[in-house]
């Protein structure tokens, strides 16, 4: 893998921010504004080629640009069929879901969630302090 370039890491340091501008707005409810917000997201990811440091798929919606925020926008559930394991992610507010295939015939795969830390950022971003108040 490339290293990611400056201009990348500044992009995705303002994708991320905007993620949890997206989640604090989940929380309130304002959806169709965390649509707007998931979209510009999106467009950043297009433009400066993110996949590499975090998985766009992993962070809004591929159909609906909501952002994705497990257990509120996205139901997780972990399955097993012909061998493989994977987990499925649906989108409760288009229906749309993605698998993320985990294990294969008993192998596991190298690729480790880096989402984590993504997450923790957008409950970060739900506290009482907003995202960049430090
Ligand atoms: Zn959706």
């Amino acid at each position: 893998m490339r290293r990611p370039s400056r201009l990348q890491r500044a992009a995705l340091r303002e994708a991320l921010y905007l993620y949890q501008l997206a989640a604090r707005a989940v929380a309130q409810g304002d959806l169709e504004w965390a649509r707007v917000l998931g979209k510009h997201i999106d467009r950043l990811y297009l433009k400066y080629r993110l996949r590499p440091l975090v998985s766009r798929k992993e962070l809004v919606c591929k159909r609906c640009k909501t952002p994705h925020l497990p257990g509120v926008t996205t139901r997780v559930r972990i399955r097993r069929s012909a061998g493989k394991t994977y987990v499925l992610y649906t989108c409760r507010a288009c229906g749309f879901s993605w698998k993320k295939i985990i294990r294969h015939k008993g192998r596991e795969y190298k690729k480790t969630p880096r989402n984590t830390r993504v997450y923790t950022l957008a409950w970060k971003g739900l506290s009482k302090k907003g995202p960049g108040e430090e």
